[in-house]
C-alpha cells in the first residue's frame, strides 16, 4: 500500500474544515481534507447571514473555499472517511489504497438534522422548512409562518419570528407547554394550535401550501420552522476514544476551546461539536482551530529541533 505523510489530515470539507483549511495551508503545512460532499445546508439554494455572501449558494461557496485552499497546496479528496486508527507515525486513514498519515487530526464534519416524523416534512427542507431565523426569515417576513414544535427553544424560535410576522401559528403538536410560555406567545398575537398535525401540505409544483391537521381542517402557511435533532456526524472521533458531554439532550464530542478532544493531537470544530447553526461560526471555529493546530505543530517542531540539536528547552 502507498504511504503519504500529512501534518495534518481534516475530515470534512465544509465551512468549518476548509476554513481551518487555510490557515494551515497559509501557514505552509501540507494538509489533506477528506471530504464526501454533503454540508448541512446543501438542501438550500441560498444562504443568508453569511457577510459578504449574502444570497450565495452555499456550495459556490464551498467550491471557491475549494479553489481557495488549493492556491495554498491544500489537497481536498473526495471520501467517506468511517474510520482511523492511531500508530506510532500519528493518525492513519486508508483511502482507495493509500495509507495516509497524519501528525494531527481534524474532524470537521458537521450534523445531520433528524426532521420530526410528521407526513410531507422532508420533501420541504430546505426550502419551505427551515430551523434558522437568522438564516432564512427574513425571505419570509410579513408571510404565513408556522413553528412546529418540535424541541426545547421552538418558543424561542416563534418569539424570533414574531419579530417578522404578525402572522405566527405555534403547533403544539403533542408537545409540553408550559402555562409561562403560552402566555408570552399569546400576549405577542402568536396564535397557539392545539391539535396534532397530520401532515405538511404542497401545491401541485410541490411548494409548501399548508399544514393538515388530524381532524381534517387545513391551515394554509407560506413557510415552517423547526428544530431538527442535530446528530453529529462523530463516529470517527468516538471511535478514537474522544469523551462527550451532554447539551439539551443530545451528546456531543467534548472540545475545549481550541478545539481540542480528550485524545492527545484530535481536533473537532463547527457543527459536529457545537448546535450552532451557521456559516459564519462554523467558519470562525475552523479559522480558531487551524491557527491552534499550527501552533501545537509549531511547539512539537521547537521540541523536535532541540532533541535533533541536543539543545536544552528546561
Ligand atoms: C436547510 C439549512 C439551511 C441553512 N442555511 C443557512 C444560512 O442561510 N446561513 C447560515 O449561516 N447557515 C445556514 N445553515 C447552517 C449551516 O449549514 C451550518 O451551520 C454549517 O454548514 C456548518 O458547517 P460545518 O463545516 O460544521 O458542517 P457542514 O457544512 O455540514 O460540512 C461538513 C462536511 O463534512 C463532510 N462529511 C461528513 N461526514 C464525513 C465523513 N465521514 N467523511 C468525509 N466527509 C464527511 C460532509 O460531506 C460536509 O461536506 C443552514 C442549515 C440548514 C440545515
Amino acid at each position: 500500500m502507498h504511504n503519504t505523510s500529512w501534518d495534518v489530515i481534516i475530515i470534512g470539507g465544509g465551512s468549518a474544515g476548509l476554513s481551518a483549511a487555510l490557515q494551515l495551508g497559509r501557514s505552509r503545512r501540507r494538509v489533506l481534507v477528506l471530504d464526501s460532499g454533503a454540508p448541512r445546508n446543501r438542501f438550500a439554494a441560498h444562504m443568508h447571514g453569511v457577510l459578504g455572501r449574502d444570497g450565495w449558494s452555499p456550495l459556490d461557496l464551498l467550491a471557491a473555499g475549494r479553489d481557495e485552499v488549493a492556491r495554498y497546496g491544500v489537497v481536498v479528496e473526495v471520501a467517506d472517511v468511517t474510520s482511523a486508527s492511531f500508530g506510532d507515525d500519528g493518525f492513519q486513514i486508508v483511502v482507495d489504497g493509500t495509507h495516509h498519515i497524519g501528525r494531527r487530526l481534524l474532524v470537521a464534519t458537521g450534523v445531520r438534522d433528524e426532521l420530526p416524523d410528521v407526513p410531507g416534512l422532508a420533501e420541504q427542507w430546505g426550502t419551505g422548512a427551515a430551523v434558522c431565523p437568522y438564516c432564512d426569515g427574513w425571505e419570509v417576513r410579513d408571510q404565513r409562518i408556522a413553528v412546529l414544535a418540535s424541541g426545547e427553544m421552538s418558543v424561542h424560535q416563534a418569539q424570533l419570528l414574531r419579530q417578522l410576522s404578525t402572522d405566527i401559528t405555534y403547533f403544539v403538536n403533542g408537545s409540553d407547554l408550559s402555562d409561562e410560555a403560552r402566555a408570552g406567545l399569546v400576549a405577542r398575537g402568536v396564535d397557539v394550535e392545539p391539535r396534532r398535525v397530520d401532515r405538511v401540505l404542497a401545491d401541485e409544483d410541490g411548494r409548501l401550501s399548508g399544514i393538515r391537521l388530524v381532524d381534517g381542517a387545513e391551515v394554509p402557511i407560506d413557510a415552517i420552522f423547526l428544530h431538527p435533532r442535530p446528530v453529529p456526524n462523530d463516529g470517527v472521533l468516538r471511535s478514537l476514544g474522544a469523551t462527550t458531554t451532554e447539551l439539551a439532550g443530545v451528546d456531543w464530542v467534548a472540545v475545549d476551546e481550541n478545539g481540542r478532544t480528550s485524545v492527545a493531537g484530535l481536533f473537532a470544530a463547527g457543527n459536529v461539536v457545537s448546535p450552532r447553526t451557521s456559516v459564519p461560526m462554523a467558519s470562525g471555529s475552523g479559522n480558531a482551530v487551524g491557527a491552534m493546530i499550527n501552533a501545537d505543530l509549531v511547539e512539537e517542531d521547537v521540541r523536535l529541533a532541540a532533541a535533533a540539536s541536543g539543545a536544552s528547552l528546561a
